[in-house]
């Protein structure tokens, strides 16, 4: 029998799931776990039916995300180029890079703004579109080399 003051009802409602705090966990969780495709699905389709919906948002909280995840990159690149150095004992980050070493090959450009691709298309890299795995990988194919002395190791007298 539904109450006719909502305020009782929802105070009924209240004190009800307090006093059965274990069993409706527990019978919730059962049904999480019977259920999981089931409420896998219903969420996509609520993300999706949103998505659609939504395109200025979601092209905004996109932006908002690579921006973050750009910003925590470049932080820990440059912290790295520091910590590490040029053998002639440069430490500022700005001046660092990282360069490919030996006969690894060369996955892409860690702090690149762009790179001519194999049909001399320009192609702009944005490091928050690699997965941090990726960059992880790639920096163990590198050492920390300053602007000069990269120069000088791919110019020689
Ligand atoms: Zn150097």
């Amino acid at each position: 029998m539904p109450y006719k003051d909502p305020k009782a009802g929802a105070a009924y409602r209240q004190s009800y799931n307090k006093k059965n705090r274990a069993r409706l966990r527990n019978y919730h969780r059962k049904y999480r776990g019977k259920n999981k495709n089931r409420i896998r699905a219903l969420a996509a389709l609520r993300q999706r039916k949103y998505r659609q919906a939504h395109p200025e948002q979601v092209r905004a909280m996109n932006n908002r995300i690579r921006r973050n995840r750009r910003t925590k990159y470049r932080t820990w690149l440059s912290d790295y180029k520091a910590q590490r150095g040029c053998k002639c004992g440069e430490k500022d980050p700005r001046c660092l890079l990282f360069h490919h070493t030996g006969e690894s090959k060369k996955g892409f450009t860690i702090g690149g703004q762009g790179y001519y691709t194999d049909n001399s298309k320009y192609a702009r890299v944005d490091i928050a579109n690699r997965a941090w795995t990726d960059i992880l990988a790639e920096i163990r194919k590198c050492i920390v080399m300053c602007a000069n002395c990269h120069l000088k190791l791919h110019s020689p007298k």
